[in-house]
């Protein structure tokens, strides 16, 4: 097994060779096919989330240790099961869940694994897709995507799904509504497409880059705007009749995340899914007064990714533009993608 791993934080990735692993149990083998590279994993790559104020939330201290391999938006084929494992054949071909939970806590029990109290998503706490291989821990996070192409349908397990996840919790929207999407990165993009097949609302998209702006466009949004425009939230509320109904920030900065804020009407809500980080200070009276809703949202869970697939295989989302690259060149996607601004759509790995 070859594996593009994380062998010092923030250093360059390192191509190394490990025994093919057995599954044991109810583990699943698979042969990975496709990897999408998550903005996550610029985070996870450097070792640590940017809280605001100086602090810091490490990796390491989430038990992660090195060299680890990244990779949570994983698709391939089953190429040997566990003695305990069903429900697969060797040779299926499937995308896989990452957002594993610990199996034992009330929220595991609910079926709620994404608020599991001590999760290990693959990728991200257990070895994920940077890989020729990866040891899947049930069938039951395997996940059928039929006649999709296999670098479309890797994206749906984390920026697909993450969409899904947000613009679930904001429905249901009136078909005169407008919700706002900030941020039109490879995920805040996604929105644009998925969100048609959930509600008729007008899609608003803000980002400060222009190719990014015109790439929303063609993607569907009724108008964009530059939020880093003075402006911006007077135009939003022009657009919208006098502000949006929903927001999702797939940014979430301090800047981006007050601008969603304002651009709300009363009884807006505004779901927070971008990892940029920060603080965040606002006036509490207007929370009550204006009746707003400010959440998170973070993946999504098993069942949302089937109903999702369910709607990518009937061909009711447009497809996310993807590009192409081997594995060994994780590092430099990795660098583009913490530049910004030059990735548009989902970069696949291929090994
Ligand atoms: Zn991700
Ligand atoms: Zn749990």
């Amino acid at each position: 097994m070859r594996s593009c791993q994380i062998v010092e934080w923030g250093e360059p990735l390192r191509m190394r060779e490990y025994p093919t692993p057995e599954p044991r149990g109810a583990e699943v083998l698979v042969k990975v096919a496709a990897c999408g590279v998550c903005h996550t994993d610029v985070h996870v790559w450097h070792g640590y989330f940017d809280l605001g104020d100086g602090e810091r939330a490490t990796i390491e201290s989430r038990g992660v240790e090195l060299p680890f391999t990244m990779g949570h938006e994983v698709i391939g084929e089953v190429v040997a099961l566990g003695p305990d494992a069903a429900g697969v054949s060797v040779g299926d071909k499937r995308l896989v869940f990452p957002w594993i939970g610990c199996g034992a806590c009330r929220a595991c029990a609910d079926d709620r694994e994404v608020d599991c109290v001590s999760p290990s998503p693959l990728g991200t706490r257990r070895h994920g897709g940077y890989s020729d291989h990866i040891v899947v821990p049930h069938a039951r996070y395997l996940v059928a995507y039929g006649d999709v192409p296999e670098t479309l349908a890797c994206t749906y397990a984390c920026s697909g799904l993450t969409v899904y996840s947000a613009l679930r919790k904001v429905m249901p929207l009136a078909d005169g509504d407008t919700l706002l999407v900030v941020g039109a990165g490879g995920v805040g993009l996604n929105a644009v497409n998925v969100a048609p097949a959930l509600t008729g609302a007008r899609i608003v998209v803000a980002d400060i880059d222009p190719g990014k702006r015109r790439a929303a466009l063609d993607a569907g949004a009724a108008h964009v705007v530059d939020n880093a425009a003075a402006d911006a939230v007077e135009e939003v509320k022009e657009l919208s009749g006098g502000g949006v109904r929903a927001a999702i920030d797939f940014v979430g900065g301090p800047e981006t995340v007050q601008f969603g804020f304002d651009s709300l009407c009363r009884g807006g809500a505004q779901v927070v899914v971008g990892l940029y980080g920060g603080r965040f200070r606002f006036p509490l009276p207007f929370l009550p007064l204006h009746n707003r809703t400010l959440r998170g949202s973070y993946v999504g869970s098993l069942e949302e990714l089937e109903e999702l697939m369910a709607l990518v295989m009937a061909g009711k989302i447009a497809p996310l533009p993807v590009t192409t690259r081997p594995l060994e060149e994780a590092t430099s996607v990795l660098e583009d993608l913490q530049r910004g601004g030059k990735v548009v759509g989902r970069t696949v790995l291929r090994p």
